[in-house]
Order: structure tokens, then sequence, then C-alpha cells
């Protein structure tokens, strides 16, 4: 039997990451899929560049940045000051929408700002109370609710209040008041940067710190032994002193027959379509929020505003509970109604488009709830001690970034170095 030191499962950022770092070269990654990158994928199609939905990047760390960009070899990366709005009651407000309700029709802007100073405050049992008792029913009636609700598709009372972390951009109401005066949209991405190859540059980049010969393609595993420290895939079995996991962790449980209540762990799917016209669309605008109900989707994206090129490049996300059936049918169905919801939301007017492609993420956000926290920490506490670690955003079950991912390969990466 084959024997390694380090078994990498997944080829994504997290997997590669952990490789990259780790000053061993004794390791395997084995992949499922026939590419690597994981979600940080890059579709290259007549003439358009195409994420797995838009990946951008606001690098908090700057030596990961230049470790990434210095291995890229001649890929330009844009710096991008983002513009990103919210479609609402027919004109385009600014990101995030709670702090920028005097931008809304006047009947509106009261209540909201009424509203705002109505609810109670005090510990919030789960998200939607939270919400709630920060920003008061208005804001959450327009925007709040109704986009979470399509963006996580289901019931927000069902969420942590701390589901979103430092992705939520909170706002005290004297912040929001503030901004009434002075312009301000600083969130946790304000600029954003952007290669011009797409994401897979990134996975590109770590690629040239791995072993190639050590990148097993197309072969899953499917079973780990943890009293015997053996993975089994369809090709064979292989020994290992430890373990990286970066697939999502309700499957990890199973792999490693690790019992485990299912009830805990629910997640979203997203279907994205990458839509390329043969003209101009929306000048400037990166993304644009969609809260309303009757509107498919939840986001729209336009990569020809971050290339400046001069045919519209839309990415358009729809959020879906887990079980929900994607098939053929669906998807064909769906792309002829976002289309229509395009046009109604004044994305689309006389442009045709020219190509298209899709694909579904599953999971994409998953519920991070009361119940997940604590079961995904106990469980990652009892593998670790096995030689089995969970990583990545959904192998820690979390929401994060790819810099995120960065951080925590490279740190686990550096902790197994020292225990030699
Ligand atoms: C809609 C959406 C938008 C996003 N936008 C951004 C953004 O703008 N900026 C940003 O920084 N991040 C963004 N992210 C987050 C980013 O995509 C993730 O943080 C990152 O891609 C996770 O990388 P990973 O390697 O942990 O997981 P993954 O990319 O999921 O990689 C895991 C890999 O493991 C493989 N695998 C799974 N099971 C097995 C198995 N049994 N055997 C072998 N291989 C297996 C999978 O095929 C996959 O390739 C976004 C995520 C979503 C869903």
């Amino acid at each position: 039997m084959e024997k390694t030191r380090y078994l990498v499962v997944g080829a994504g950022i997290t997997g590669l990451s952990f490789a990259a770092h780790v000053q061993s070269d004794d390791y395997w990654i084995l992949e499922s899929e026939t590419e690597p990158g994981g979600y940080c994928r890059t579709v290259c199609q007549d003439g358009f560049t195409w994420d797995y939905s838009g990946h951008f990047f606001h690098f908090r760390h700057k030596d990961i940045e230049k470790y990434l960009v210095d291995r890229m070899r001649g890929e330009r990366v844009r710096t991008v000051v983002k513009d990103s709005r919210i479609g609402y009651a027919g004109r385009l407000i600014d990101f995030p929408f709670q702090k920028n309700i005097h931008q809304l029709p006047f009947d509106e802007f009261l209540e909201c700002l009424v509203d705002l100073f109505e609810e109670g405050q005090g510990d919030s049992a789960n998200f939607k109370q939270m919400l709630l008792q920060r920003f008061g029913r208005g804001i959450c009636e327009k925007f709040l609710f109704p986009y979470n609700e399509k963006l996580y598709a289901t019931d927000l009372a069902n969420l942590d209040v701390d589901a979103m972390g430092r992705f939520f951009p909170h706002a005290s109401p004297i912040e929001i008041i503030r901004g009434f005066r002075r312009a301000d949209n600083a969130s946790y991405n304000s600029t954003f940067t952007y290669p011009e190859g797409g994401a897979i540059q990134y996975i590109r980049a770590l690629l040239t710190a791995v072993r190639p010969e050590r990148v097993s393609l197309g072969e899953p595993v499917i079973a780990i032994d943890l009293e015997r420290k053996v993975a089994r895939t369809p090709k064979r079995e292989i020994a290992f002193d430890q373990l990286v996991s970066s697939a999502p962790f309700p499957k990890l449980l199973e792999l490693t027959r690790t019992a485990f209540d299912r009830a805990i762990y629910s997640w979203n799917k997203v279907l994205v379509y990458n839509l390329g016209f043969d003209s101009k669309g929306p000048r400037g605008i990166h993304w644009i929020y969609y809260p309303q109900r009757e509107l498919c989707f939840y986001r729209v994206g336009f990569y020809d505003n971050i290339f400046d090129s001069d045919r519209m490049s839309l990415y358009v996300e729809l959020g879906y509970p887990a079980g929900a059936l994607i098939d053929r049918d669906h998807v064909e169905a769906t792309r002829l109604r976002v289309l229509e919801d395009l046009k109604r939301a004044g994305v689309l007017e006389s442009q045709k488009l020219v190509a298209w492609h899709h694909v579904v993420l599953d999971p994409a956000y998953v519920h991070i709830t009361r119940g997940s926290l604590g079961d995904v920490a106990e469980k990652r506490r009892l593998l670790a001690a096995r030689g089995v670690h969970s990583l990545g955003r959904y192998g820690g079950w979390t929401y994060c970034s790819i810099e995120d991912n960065i951080v925590e390969a490279r740190a686990l990466a550096a902790s197994l170095d020292a225990q030699g």
C-alpha cells in the first residue's frame, strides 16, 4: 500500500495552500474533479471570462497577496474601487441599504428612520431578531429580510446571530445618520482586486509551489478508515500520517463514519448564470443587489465594467434550498426567466445574448446555526486528535474568503511542521 505523510483532500484554494506552504514534500493531493480550483475556477468562452459566480478579492494580508501575484508571471491584476448598488423602487441606491436610507423615496426614508429607533436593544436569539433589533422594521422589511431570504433560501430565524461574521455591514443609528451628509460606502470590500485571467489565476499561482506529480485529478476519496489511517479511492488505498480535508464537513463525517445528526447541517445552493451579450449595458456598476421577491435573482454582477470591455458580461445568482431539484429543464426554463427579469430590472434592453454558461454551487452558503457551530467545533477537535484536519470554507462549515482559507491552511502547515 502507498504511504504518505500528508494526504490532502481537494485541490481548491485550501488544499493547494496547505501543500504550497508545508515544508515536507511528502504529500498527495486527491481531487474528485478533473481540474483543480474548486470554486475558484474560471470559464473562458466566446471571448468572455467568467468565474463560478463573481469572485473578487480584498486582501487584508498584503504578504499573501504578494505571494500570489509574484507567482502569476505577467498576469495583470486590476484594482477596482467598488461601485455596488441596490435596485429599489425604480432607482439604484448605494450599498449597504442600511447606511443609505436617505436615498429612498422620502416617505420610505422617514419610515426607516423612525423604525430605526423603535426596536429594542439587548441580546438577540437569532440572525432575524438581530437584524430587527439593530435596524428596525422598515430597513428589515424593505431589504434585509427579503434579500437575505432569497440568498440563504431559509427562514432567517434559523441562522445564528453572527451567521455572516465580519461580512455583514453593521452600522449604528448615529453612523447611519452621519452618512446622510457624507457618503460612506466603506464596507469590508470598498476596493477589490481581480486578475484579468479570472480567479483561476490564484489557483495557478499556488500550483507553481506544488509538486505536479503529486496532484491526482479525477480521484475522489470515498472512505477514510480512522483506525488504520488509510484513505480509499476508486483506484487505490493510501496510508497517511495526517489528512487535510477541504471537503464539506458533513461529507467528511460520512467518509470517516463519524455518527452525526444530519438535521444540524443545512445550506443553500446557488445557480449561477454567466451571460455574454453583443453590446454594452449599464456602465460603471460592478454589481447590483435585488431584494424584490418577484425577481428570481438576488444579485447581478457586471464583468464588463471590471474589465472595461464593450460587451455586457454578467453573472446572475439565484439561491435555492439544498433539496431543490436543478435539472436541465429547470436550467433552460430559468435562463429565459432570468432574461425577462433582467429586462424588468432595467439591466437588459436591446442587447442580444450571444454566450452563456451555468454552474450550480452546492453547498454555496452554509447555514451557520447555534447547533452547527457547536457540533462542528466538537467534531473537528475529535477528528484532529486522530490526525484528520477539516478546514476551508466548507471543511470549516463557515462563511469566509479565499484569503481566510489561505491563512488557515498556512497556519495548519506551520503547526504540523513544528510538530516534526
Ligand atoms: C457565490 C460565492 C461567491 C464567492 N465570492 C467570493 C469572493 O468574491 N471573494 C472571495 O475571497 N471568496 C469568495 N467566495 C468564497 C470562496 O469561493 C471560497 O472561500 C473558496 O473557494 C473555498 O475554497 P476551498 O478550497 O476551501 O473549497 P472548494 O473550492 O470547495 O474546494 C474543495 C475541493 O475539494 C474537492 N473535494 C470535495 N470532496 C472530495 C473528495 N471526497 N475527494 C476528493 N476531492 C474532494 C472539491 O471537488 C473541490 O475542488 C465565494 C463563494 C461563493 C459560494
